[in-house]
């Protein structure tokens, strides 16, 4: 009784602007699991939203935080540079994807991070307006709404935002090989449309490359739906950048750090960023965030243009620092792949089973950001099947939160994301892929 008197208390007086999964009271949590106040153990198949990607309180981070909230908690970062900073780029600059990211700003949140990517873009450049894609998700600041297209609920009654934004479509090509449309050019053959001309015909009717500061990009849609981009986009995107003197930022808050199997994104296609922006798994649920680009775009800031009280803070590098070692010891990537194959599997199954698979309309991802997404009557134009129930994604997240697996859903689209800490094990994996499976064969009944 009185944890439910607890929750209700929170229900009161949390503000109601957050939306929330599961109205329970969190009190615990290790590796892959949490606990309720009532004593619910459930599998965490969010992480947190991509945070705690090595697990809920992992020991030697945990250690390490401990050790450094005794030693020194805020040194101030306009006022002087401390070593645990120094020490998580140490770790950090081997990991970058180019060795031309070597001179980092480190900041609180995955928006303020994506704020101060743009500050540097326009001041290295002296050009305002920013590209972004259709579906993407940069926060929910005001100046990241401006930036956030994946669904209009972020937006809806905050207006006005930043001007001088534009968004190009992300190619997602599933819809369109699901509609039968294909222009077979650019090499993006299922797609109805060649998202490069797209981007070229923008730079040609609504922002001139002169006005044009960078091309905001996240490696793999994240909160737009967990949607990879096909071989050759990014790069493309990269050629237009140097063509056009425009930078290319990639957002890797929620693709980086093993996320994807990869150290970052960008790895799987071999492209540069101009600027790249990291925060979540890089101090495991410890708030931290920053950008990286090349000393000499750095240098074109103004100092004292950049900072803020907590920015970089010393517990939080701390706990970077020991993510960093982590990430390496333990073979983290390793197990990525490994797990990766075993959710796909399930996933896969659950496409060819007779029970289930007229429900699933695709199967997509990386490493272990893997989407699920089902039919929807409500896309009648790409997917006319009258035998589809609406709102399957929310309902299979009903089914799983029963049976205590906690997931997430994405976007518009009917998707389930499957975002676990990337050290589950085999056996957490085994567990979750098996509610999962009850869960869609529920909804299918
Ligand atoms: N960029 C991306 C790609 C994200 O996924 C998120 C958070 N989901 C953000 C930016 C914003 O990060 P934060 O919530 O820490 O502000």
């Amino acid at each position: 009784m009185a944890a439910a008197a607890r929750a209700a208390f929170g229900v009161r007086h949390v503000a109601r602007g957050i939306g929330r999964l599961a109205n329970v009271v969190l009190v615990k949590g290790q590796g892959s699991y949490v606990w309720t106040n009532e004593g619910r153990k459930m599998l965490d198949f969010t992480s947190g939203i991509g945070v705690v990607n090595l697990g809920h309180c992992h020991p030697k981070v945990t250690e390490a935080a401990q050790s450094q909230l005794s030693t020194l908690v805020h040194a101030q970062a306009n006022i002087a540079m401390h070593e645990p900073m120094l020490s998580l780029i140490d770790h950090l600059k081997p990991v970058m994807p180019d060795p031309s990211l070597d001179t980092f700003f480190l900041w609180n949140s995955g928006a303020e991070a994506v704020e101060a990517s743009i500050k540097l873009a326009r001041m290295a450049t002296g050009r305002q307006n920013i590209i972004v894609m259709q579906g993407s998700y940069h926060g929910r600041t005001i100046g990241t709404m401006a930036l956030t297209k994946s669904k209009t609920i972020y937006g809806a009654g905050f207006a006005p935002f930043m001007p001088g934004v534009f968004a190009a479509p992300f190619p997602y090509c599933t819809q369109c090989a699901v509609a039968g449309a294909s222009n077979g050019k650019h090499g993006f053959d299922n797609c109805c449309m060649d998202p490069v001309h797209e981007l070229q015909v923008l730079l040609k009717q609504q922002t001139t490359p002169k006005d044009t500061a960078a091309i905001l990009i996240e490696p793999v849609l994240g909160e737009g739906g967990y949607v990879v981009p096909p071989p050759g986009f990014l790069a493309a995107v990269r050629k237009i950048c140097d063509e056009q003197g425009i930078l290319l930022i990639l957002d890797e808050v929620q693709s980086g750090f093993g996320r994807t199997g990869r150290y970052f994104a960008a790895e799987h296609w071999g492209v540069r960023p101009d600027i790249m922006v990291m925060a979540k798994g890089i101090a495991n649920g410890l708030p931290l965030s920053g950008i990286v680009s090349r000393k000499e775009l750095m240098d074109r800031q103004n100092p004292g243009s950049m900072g803020g009280t907590y920015g970089g803070n010393a517990v939080a590098c701390a706990a970077g620092v020991a993510c960093a070692q982590v990430m390496r010891e333990e073979k983290v990537l390793d197990n990525v792949a490994a797990r990766s194959k075993q959710l796909l599997d399930t996933l896969n199954a659950l496409k060819s089973s007779p029970k289930t698979g007229h429900l699933i309309k695709d199967i997509r991802g990386l490493g272990l950001m893997i989407g699920l997404e089902f039919n929807s009557p409500t896309f009648p134009t790409l997917t006319p099947q009258a035998n589809v129930p609406a709102g399957v994604a929310s309902k299979v997240q009903a089914k799983c939160l029963e049976k205590d697996l906690l997931t997430l859903t994405t976007s518009i689209y009917e998707t389930i994301r499957f975002i676990p800490p990337l050290t589950v094990s085999e056996e957490e994996m085994r567990i979750g892929c098996e509610i999962l499976t009850q869960a869609v064969e529920d909804v299918a009944r």
